[in-house]
């Protein structure tokens, strides 16, 4: 891969031009980590990229170039229990959604994702540790413009379980998002954010993932979730919850709903304008939702950002304006 090239912010700002730059990160940095399916232990890299490249895997278990696949709603090959990706040669990388999250969230639009094996670390089951990866690279503004995905006319679909989502025309990326579990713990939950100012760390990067006993009892059985244990999930038994420290946010279900919603949405190519609404849905309704959405030529833009627009607020700092509807409203 050829040399990032960095502009001093100040040469390409000249007066009069408020365009939004494209992100990548400022260093190489790496992790290691369970793969929440496989039980392996992994090592993954984040790797500064150029300009227009968006997020890319790179199976460094794997030569050549079959080993690169685009984390794109095109490439998403499977949804059951995660998100996964692959490409022609059927090479794959799995559980992207929570890392696809922290890059949407700190608005990093080009980075080239390294990975040993096929699936990206559980880590806590969060975004967080992924959030912390980026802050210790640090990012850097180029030279390209930003582009989003700005929604023109209203899409919708349902998954074959009866989960809905929706994308409908809007000023700025916004989330609406209900679940309804039939569990005295989860139940329903609602959480409504309207992206004012990009604080994804604060108000979800934080919501692991979770279970119920019997499920993690099921996928064991099926050789799922092997890595999966009390470390990066939250595990629901009956009317209790299992984690020693209990929840990090009081609805934190429908918050990790939120922020799956957030990684899995940035297989679009870069920031959505418009707002969201998913009900009961899951990685497969997100996936369906983009496949409509790209279906349609006039439902969609691809439009450079411009500095002081709603929507350019994606990004480090600053705060999601939240309003949560209460736990257990009806739907
Ligand atoms: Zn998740």
């Amino acid at each position: 891969m050829g040399e990032i090239r960095r502009v001093p912010r100040a040469a390409f700002k000249p007066v009069g031009d408020d365009i939004v730059r494209q992100r990548t990160l400022n260093s190489r940095i790496s992790c290691s980590g369970i793969a929440l399916h496989s039980g392996a232990r992994v090592t993954m890299s984040l790797v500064p990229a150029e300009p227009d490249t968006g997020i890319v895997f790179v199976r460094t278990d794997i030569e050549g170039r079959g080993a690169r696949i685009p984390a794109r709603w095109d490439h998403v090959v499977c949804t059951r229990l995660c998100t996964t990706v692959g490409n022609r040669d059927g090479v794959r990388v799995a559980t992207i959604e929570h890392l696809m999250a922290a890059l949407a969230g700190c608005g990093i639009d080009n980075a080239i994702v390294e990975v040993n094996g096929p699936e990206v670390p559980v880590m806590d089951g969060s975004a967080a540790p992924f959030v912390f990866l980026v802050e210790c690279a640090g990012t850097v503004e180029q030279e390209a413009p930003r582009r989003a995905v700005r929604v023109r006319k209203p899409i919708a679909v349902r998954d074959e379980k009866g989960g809905t989502a929706s994308v409908l025309p809007a000023d700025s990326f916004s989330l609406d998002i209900r679940i309804d579990f039939d569990s005295p713990v989860v139940s329903r939950q609602s959480l409504s954010l309207g992206l004012v100012n990009g604080a994804f760390k604060k108000e979800l990067s934080r919501a692991r993932t979770f279970g119920f006993l019997h499920e993690v009892e099921e996928l064991r059985a099926a050789g799922l979730a092997r890595g999966g244990s009390l470390d990066n999930a939250v595990v629901v038994s009956g009317d209790t919850v299992l984690n020693e420290g209990g929840l990090r946010y009081e609805d934190e279900f429908v918050r990790h709903k939120a922020l799956d919603a957030v990684g899995d949405l940035y297989t679009a190519g870069g920031p959505i304008v418009g707002a969201f609404q998913g009900t009961c849905s899951g990685h497969r309704a997100n996936n369906l939702l983009l496949q409509a959405l790209f279906a349609d030529r006039n439902a969609w833009s691809f439009d450079v950002l411009r500095s002081g627009e709603p929507a350019t607020v994606i990004g480090m700092g600053g705060s999601w304006q939240a309003s949560r509807a209460a736990a257990a409203a009806p739907l």
